[in-house]
């Protein structure tokens, strides 16, 4: 089923793209445009460009290009018809339904719905009924002041077991899949928390997906007392993903896209320490384990990942699974250095600075492990330095890289008071050991190195920006840069026939028959797919010469070709040298007059009248 045209052209005119990829990338502004590393491929320097004016993107290491709809389809790996579906969503645009294709939305949009309303009412909840008083004693007791309870809209779900059902009114099915609630053994409606503080987990663009409720401790709970786990939290749903999701990472973006740097801790109350303490870039995972998922979200924030866990369960994060995700993810992981037995949030009520020291500090994954090792260990006789050099030995052995290996191998050496070449040769039988042994699945580390990364085509480095020296492509690229970007300043200074480049001159012909730039890509796309990426591409680049410059260029070049021609017509058939002679001689002084400034310009358009007149009895 498509959706009408009209309400495609207005879901675009509706949607701010810069927002949209923000989601999903860091992006900075340049210029007219904002560039940063592509969320489609793996890179180290930014080639993803957007034009928010127009709309659209382009990639010029892994050649993706396109509209916000397009954006959608390839992240979300959505089609065409859902993509608009998303962005109407977000955008607020109705769009004509079509009977078939619209299940996922309706049973989307009010479970959102649902969602907001939720948070909203246990926030409110919180704040001003009576018998919130222990929840707000227990949160005040947290150091958490209205400004904080605010921000992370925290709330309070009653000691009832319908109280949210009763407000929403909406149906069991819809209370069931936003995980509000569920329908008990009596069938009737009830509420999914109970008694509980809540913390609402929102998606990066600030929409509630979810909640994490926690009890209240008993000496402060009193009668208020939940039961059940210490915290709660809502299932995965239509909505909801846990391994897709990240705590805080709506109010974090902005700080560690600033910094390149995310701070992952383990629980809600710990960032919103982390923001207490100044430091507003901490998010968390929501009840799993940060996985895979979650750096494919976080890579495009930042290059470093701190681990702000406890000492103990940092240590335990598989070394093998933290190396594969350094690597492919290319991002660095980081842990911090916090005092034994300290979480985040005691430290920031007791000593914020000791936090921020702790992240300042947050020493590479497989330097904390060494320490572990090593701090552990009896070093004080021969025999314990051996034993604990042997162990720091087989935590080394589980980096990919050699020369790491070889650096910690060093330390360990100089810890352990031993000689470096002793300890290579006992590395080596500690590596032979790991091989045979079982291991975290790190035999498919070297295979896989590199294998999923994309290749930027061959040549497309050199495409990158304005190209240098005497390129015949350059000034016909940058008239139609022009053409996209000022076309009032070109306007009908251009012609096809000044485009040698068959592409270029079907962009050009693509670009005068549509109304805007969005028409001409679309038509261009059922022709040429080659014509529909070029004119993105030029979308996301930025003219960087004045039009009467380029115009000229192209006008000279265009005639000294033509003129090449008539020259050869001329020697073919002497005949007609009485008629083309008096052509060929106006056309050389036109030529030379061309870099004579007001005259050049005039010369130029009656070039360029000639230039028309020989294209058109040629077709
Ligand atoms: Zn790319």
């Amino acid at each position: 089923m498509a959706i009408p045209d009209e309400d495609v052209a207005r879901v675009r005119a509706a949607t701010d793209i810069v927002a949209l990829i923000s989601e999903h990338a860091a992006l900075k502004k340049q210029g007219t445009r904002w560039v940063g590393l592509c969320p489609f491929h793996q890179e180290k320097t930014p080639s993803f460009s957007v034009n928010a004016e127009m709309g659209v993107f382009h990639c010029f290491g892994c050649q993706r290009s396109g509209d916000a709809i397009t954006f959608v389809r390839e992240i979300e790996h959505v089609d065409f018809v859902e993509a608009v579906r998303r962005l109407a969503d977000r955008g607020g645009v109705t769009i004509t339904e079509d009977p078939t294709a619209t299940a996922e939305r309706h049973r989307r949009g009010p479970l959102y719905d649902a969602m907001a309303k939720a948070v909203d009412f246990y926030h409110e909840r919180l704040l001003s009924a009576p018998d919130a008083g222990p929840a707000r004693d227990y949160l005040r007791s947290r150091g958490y002041d209205g400004e904080i309870v605010r921000m992370f809209r925290l709330g309070w779900a009653p000691d009832d077991w319908d109280a949210l059902a009763k407000h929403l009114k909406v149906s069991a099915k819809v209370l069931e899949e936003a995980g509000l609630g569920f329908v008990n053994r009596r069938g009737r409606l009830q509420d999914a928390f109970r008694a509980r503080v809540l913390f609402p987990i929102f998606d990066p663009s600030g929409k509630p997906i979810a909640l994490g409720g926690r009890i209240l401790p008993a000496p402060v709970a009193g009668d208020a007392g939940g039961v059940g786990p210490k915290y709660k939290n809502s299932q995965d749903g239509p909505i909801y993903s846990k391994r897709r999701t990240l705590y805080g990472l709506n109010w974090a973006k902005h700080d560690v896209i600033e910094n390149g740097e995310v701070i992952v801790c383990e629980g809600y109350t710990d960032v919103i320490a982390f923001f207490q303490a100044g430091l507003p870039r901490a998010v968390a995972t929501c009840g799993t384990a940060l996985g895979e998922e979650h750096f494919r979200l976080l890579r495009n924030f930042a290059k470093r990942v701190v681990l702000a866990y406890d000492a103990d369960a940092a240590g335990q994060e598989g070394a093998g699974r933290v190396y594969e995700w350094e690597r492919h993810h290319e991002v660095d992981v980081a842990v911090a250095a916090l005092p034994p037995g300290a979480d985040p949030a005691d430290l920031a009520r007791g000593d914020p600075d000791a936090l921020r020291a702790a992240i300042a500090e947050a020493k590479p994954f497989l330097a904390f492990r060494v320490d572990r090792v090593l701090l552990s260990a009896d070093l004080r006789s021969a025999e314990g330095r051996a034993k604990a050099a042997e162990a720091a030995l087989a935590v080394v052995a589980e980096h990919p890289n050699e020369l790491v290996r070889d650096q910690y191998l060093m330390l360990v050496a100089d810890r352990c008071r031993l000689e470096p070449d002793a300890l290579r040769a006992l590395a080596e039988r500690v590596a032979q050991r790991a091989r045979t042994a079982p291991g975290e699945g790190n035999g498919s580390r070297s295979e896989r190195s590199g294998a999923d990364v994309p290749r930027a085509r061959s040549g497309a480095p050199a495409e990158r920006g304005p190209k240098r020296g005497a390129d015949v492509s350059r000034p016909g690229l940058e008239a139609l840069r022009l053409a996209v970007h000022r076309p009032e300043e070109v306007g009908d200074r251009l012609e096809a026939a000044l485009f040698p480049d068959e592409l270029q001159r079907a962009a050009f012909e693509a670009l005068t028959g549509a109304d805007d730039l969005h028409e001409a890509v679309e038509a261009a796309e059922h022709v040429d797919p080659r014509v529909a990426g070029l004119l993105r591409r030029l979308a996301v680049e930025e003219p960087a010469t004045d039009a009467d410059d380029v115009v000229v260029t192209l006008v000279r070049n265009a005639s000294h070709r033509a003129l090449a021609v008539v020259e050869a017509q001329a020697r073919l058939s002497p005949n007609s040298v009485g008629e083309i002679a008096p052509v060929i001689a106006r056309v050389r002084r036109d030529l030379d007059e061309l870099d004579d400034g007001d005259h050049g310009l005039a010369a130029a358009d009656r070039l360029l009248a000639w230039l028309v007149g020989r294209d058109d009895t040629n077709e």
